[in-house]
């Protein structure tokens, strides 16, 4: 526009330029048609004044009269411009009348009053100015002629006269006249050139000014053009224009290039919707959704908002494109949250930082009944209280606040007005300041898990036998008795209870009745106890109770002894009649312990000192007794050494037929040379090597000894005589048993007649069925088998009719006091009544007298051994006894070797 409006100033401004030259040589044509008019005028009048003269003629007077006046009236006009003051209308009349074209007249007149002393224009005028007294004169000329022609006609020498004035006025008019036509005619042509050249350089200086404001302006569009290029290239979003009608790209910006990975001019020409993957362009609104596919494949979900628009006549779209890759991303893990949110199955509750709920999920809506939007605007804690009644403290939130998590058990509310037990988790979401933004909380329903726990809680303090407490709870129980007992002075005792022989009660019934007799054992400690008291089943036949709040230590006996013989009182258990005895340590506090385990373990060694030294009866505990208890472990580390040690050996005690004194056989005895205690007997390391499980490993020790030894003693050529060795329960049940047996006899290349096993009758009953397997096995081996300890087991004689049983050993105890205890003799001749019966051969143990040694000879035993024939031997002194020509014995019987 600016433009626009400058060439149309350039034009006008040329225009009002020609126009005003024009008018100028309007005036200039003007000045020169009247000085034209002037100059014939002016001659007109001197050829007519002339002819005049001549003639006399009246119309050659009037024709001078009429130029004259024309000359009369243009100079009136010019007098009247130069005197300044001038009517314009007269003047303008004067010089019309005069002849000049009126278009010139006011140019003429603004000439003359402005310019009378312009070049030209000067010369001119006084030019016009000194003929004016001349031409006076030709009128007065005119009127003498006149007057002299009134009178008559003129004299030849007046006509002659006159004539010559009138040439001479000529003379002097005409150079001047023709002198100011030329003024004016160089006048007109000087100004025509002042008026080309002014014209000229206007209309060149306005054409410079037009071209500089054009340039201004151009720069100023480029620049602005720059700025947009910028913009267009710099938009985070990209922009495509493209064609309406053929969907051709016209242009496109950097960020477009950049996201379809190619140059922005490349896309020039490139179809639109080709940029797009197939397909997946789709409306949503007033845009559409699509995913925008680079040329190294990427992929990216672009936003295009598109309108159109045109470029000179051609419709355009003009499509922007925003990324929303990170927000269709964000939307499907809002979505998967709120899916995950439903689905899962503990209620979950989100509240804003006043605690007031804004969501909660499925489950929640299940576990408590409470619709969202009942629970809105209402405070979660509102519905809860901790386990005794009061409000969530407000500890729970100042943790939370800080970062942590708090999980807690509460009594919650569900919609019908019903409790229940939760377990509330609450964490928080802050904000970058870390202030609380939301509360989460999750709920779990324990009521189930909370019955489960008590259940388990119960099982875990009660042992499920008997219902007595268990060790854990016992120990429990024992503290809370110390810390009172501590607090008022008072003393406490905890009593170990141990049944004498339960195991053979076990091995004799069966569990089922060992069972019920722990519960009905259970039921008599039960029976005894105050309301302090606690009785725990700490193993299978161990029983401890805690006596709280007592005053003297002789309570604590004198329950040990209502107790004892509560317990011997006999026990009916199904059809059989069981007596039990037990035994009881004791140990108090303050005086022998501080502390549950210190108290629990003195007690047990006490325990052990009773049973040991009497049964049926109890003992308090003393410092001593702890000292054997501790003995008793550090033994159980030296076994685990012996073997490797190879601190074992063995002893050997000679089995005498007693109707001829000679030895028939020898039984292999376990000896432990201990490095700081000296020789130990079987009976101190026996029983733990079986609690131990390292009974198998001694047995199978003595099986590869007692071989090597018999070889041994065959290589010296000793007599060949049977070889007894005793085996325990586990080793001989164990169903590797035959096969080491075998491979013992295989290396050692001895003859299994050679062999003799001794088994327990207890063992025998607690291995059942399998024994008879496995004697079987012994008997078709050739291996023979002595039931060990007869008559000491509470079985029948059941077992005896198992086949392979070739001797019966009866047990010292029934050997002890006989001949003099009638009882012991009745059952002697019982025993080898029904041996002889079975056609098994007897052999009695531990005779230490000759009168033992007479009865038995008498009441038909075959064999016997004991300390009145040998001890145990170390092989050399059996060698020695064994030898063709043994040096007399100072024993009481004369051994005789076997034959
Ligand atoms: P047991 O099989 O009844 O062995 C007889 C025990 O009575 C032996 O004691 C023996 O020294 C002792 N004795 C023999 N005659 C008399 C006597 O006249 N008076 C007295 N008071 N005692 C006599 P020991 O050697 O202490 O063995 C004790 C128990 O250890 C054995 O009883 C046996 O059951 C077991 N035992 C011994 N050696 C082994 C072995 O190698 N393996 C296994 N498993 N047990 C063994
Ligand atoms: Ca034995
Ligand atoms: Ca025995």
């Amino acid at each position: 526009m600016p433009l626009a409006y400058g060439l149309a100033a350039v034009v006008g401004l040329v225009l009002c330029l020609t126009w005003g030259a024009l008018q100028v040589q309007v005036t200039l044509a003007g000045f020169l048609n009247g000085e034209s008019l002037w100059s014939k005028a002016q001659k007109q009048a001197v050829i007519d004044l002339t002819a005049y003269a001549r003639s006399g003629e009246a119309d050659r007077l009037e024709g001078f009269r009429r130029n004259y006046q024309v000359i009369r009236t243009d100079r009136w006009a010019r007098e009247a411009i130069d005197s300044g003051h001038y009517d314009k209308h007269a003047v303008a009349d004067a010089f019309r009348r005069g002849g000049v074209i009126p278009a010139a007249i006011p140019g003429m007149i603004f000439i003359l009053d402005h310019f009378a002393q312009a070049p030209y224009v000067g010369e001119a005028l006084s030019d016009w100015r000194s003929v004016d007294t001349s031409i006076d004169e030709l009128n007065t000329i005119a009127d003498q002629l006149q007057r002299a022609y009134a009178q008559g006609p003129l004299s030849p020498e007046e006509a002659v006269r006159q004539r010559t004035r009138i040439d001479v006025l000529n003379n002097f008019i005409q150079p001047r006249s023709d002198d100011f036509s030329l003024q004016i005619a160089l006048g007109a042509a000087w100004l025509g050139k002042v008026l080309f050249i002014s014209v000229l350089l206007t209309a060149l200086l306005a054409s410079l000014l037009w071209v500089r404001m054009a340039q201004r302006i151009l720069a100023g569009i480029r620049g602005t053009e720059e700025r947009y290029r910028l913009l267009f290239d710099s938009a985070a979003d990209a922009i495509v224009m493209v064609d309406e009608v053929h969907g051709r790209i016209l242009g496109a910006n950097r960020t477009a290039g950049t996201w379809s990975g190619r140059d922005p001019h490349g896309l020039v020409g490139m179809n639109f919707h080709d940029l797009f993957v197939e397909g997946s362009m789709r409306s949503a609104g007033s845009s559409t959704i699509g995913l925008l596919r680079a040329a190294n494949g990427l992929v990216r979900t672009v936003e295009t908002h598109s309108n159109l628009t045109t470029w000179g006549t051609q419709p355009m779209r003009q499509a922007i494109m925003r990324d929303i890759s990170d927000r269709v991303a964000m939307e499907q893990e809002r979505r998967i949250a709120a899916e995950a949110l439903a689905s899962v199955a503990e209620g979950v509750i989100i509240a804003d930082s006043e605690r007031r709920v804004t969501t909660v999920n499925a489950a929640h809506t299940r576990i408590t009944g409470y619709t969202l939007q009942y629970l809105q605007h209402h405070r979660f804690d509102e519905l809860r209280r901790m386990a005794d009644g009061s409000p969530l403290p407000a500890s729970i939130w100042d943790m939370v606040a800080e970062g942590g998590n708090w999980v807690g058990e509460v009594q919650s509310w569900r919609s019908d007005g019903s409790s229940y037990p939760e377990l509330l988790s609450i964490s928080a979401i802050r904000n970058s300041e870390g202030r609380v933004q939301h509360y989460v909380a999750v709920i779990t329903d324990i009521t189930r898990s909370k019955a489960d726990r008590q259940r388990l809680e119960y099982m875990v303090a009660h042992d499920p036998l008997t219902g007595l407490a268990t060790r854990s709870e016992f120990q429990r129980h024992c503290a809370q008795a110390i810390e009172a007992a501590g607090r008022i002075s008072g003393a406490a005792a905890v009593l170990f209870v141990d049944l004498d022989a339960f195991k053979a009660v076990n091995d004799s019934y069966s569990h089922a009745i060992g069972d019920r007799l722990l519960v009905k054992v259970a039921q008599r400690i039960r029976r005894e106890l105050g309301e302090q008291d606690v009785a725990s089943r700490i193993g299978g036949d161990e029983f401890t109770v805690l006596l709280g709040g007592l005053r003297t230590r002789e309570q604590a006996g004198q329950f040990a002894s209502r107790l004892l013989q509560s317990l011997s009182e006999p026990m009916l258990i199904g059809d059989y009649e069981i007596v039990m005895s037990a035994s009881i340590g004791i140990a108090g506090y303050p005086l022998d312990g501080a502390d549950p385990v210190t108290l629990i373990a003195n007690a047990d060694a006490a325990m052990y000192a009773a049973k040991t030294q009497e049964r049926n009866t109890f003992r308090f505990y003393t410092p001593l007794m702890h000292a054997d208890a501790r003995m008793r472990l550090m033994l159980g580390a030296d076994l685990r050494q012996a073997l490797i040690r190879d601190e074992f050996h063995l002893v050997f005690q000679p089995s005498v037929e007693l109707r001829t004194g000679r030895i028939v056989a020898v039984e292999a005895l376990l000896r432990w040379r201990h490095p700081e205690r000296g020789e130990l007997m079987p009976d101190e390391f026996i029983p733990l090597a079986e609690s131990l499980g390292l009974i198998r490993r001694i047995d199978a020790w003595t099986m590869r000894a007692v071989c090597a030894q018999i070889r041994q003693w065959d290589e010296a050529k000793l007599p060949p005589m049977r070889v007894a060795l005793n085996a325990s329960a586990a080793t001989f049940g164990h169903p590797g048993f035959i096969d080491g047996v075998k491979q013992a006899l295989q290396a050692s290349q001895v003859s299994p007649k050679r062999l003799l096993f001794e088994i327990t009758e207890s063992a025998i009953l607690r291995l059942g069925e399998a024994t008879e397997q496995t004697m079987h096995a012994l008997h078709a081996l050739g291996i023979g088998i002595a039931i060990d300890d007869f008559g000491t087991g509470y079985s029948s004689l059941a077992y005896l009719k198992l086949s392979g049983i070739d001797y019966l050993k009866i047990d010292r105890s029934f050997v002890m006091d006989l001949p003099d205890s009638a009882n012991d003799v009745a059952i002697v001749e019982a025993m080898l009544a029904i041996a002889k019966s079975l056609g098994m051969c007897t052999i009695a143990e531990g005779i230490e007298t000759a009168a033992q040694h007479e009865f038995l000879l008498r009441a038909g035993c075959a064999e016997g051994q004991g300390y009145y024939y040998a001890r145990g031997l170390p092989p050399v002194e059996i060698e020695r006894m064994l030898s063709p020509n043994p040096r007399h014995e100072p024993s009481r019987l004369r051994l005789v070797p076997p034959k």
